[in-house]
């Protein structure tokens, strides 16, 4: 099974919230108004999360929907950033 990594700048985040809207599975809205990569990592400035491919395409809907593209995933066999 392929795996990918999700990278969340979450200080760059504008609460926006559309990440929810398109994949309430794995974002949501917290009090200070910005998005939770639900059971992600923090890795300095940033929050990682491993996923598999069934996953893949709800979490490409949420990180091409963010107005500030601070969600990026990359496909760990190759390194290629998808988005
Ligand atoms: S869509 Fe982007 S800016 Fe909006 S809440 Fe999600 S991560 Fe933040």
């Amino acid at each position: 099974m392929k795996k990918y990594k999700v990278i969340y700048e979450r200080k760059n985040c504008i609460g926006a919230a559309t990440c929810v809207a398109a994949n309430d599975d794995r974002w949501r809205l917290l009090d200070d108004g910005k998005a939770e990569l639900k059971d992600s990592v923090k890795k300095d400035a940033h929050f990682e999360l491993i996923i598999e491919e069934t996953e893949l395409e709800k979490m490409m809907d949420a990180a091409r929907s963010c107005p500030v593209n601070v969600i990026h995933i990359e496909d760990m066999e190759t390194g290629k950033r998808l988005v």
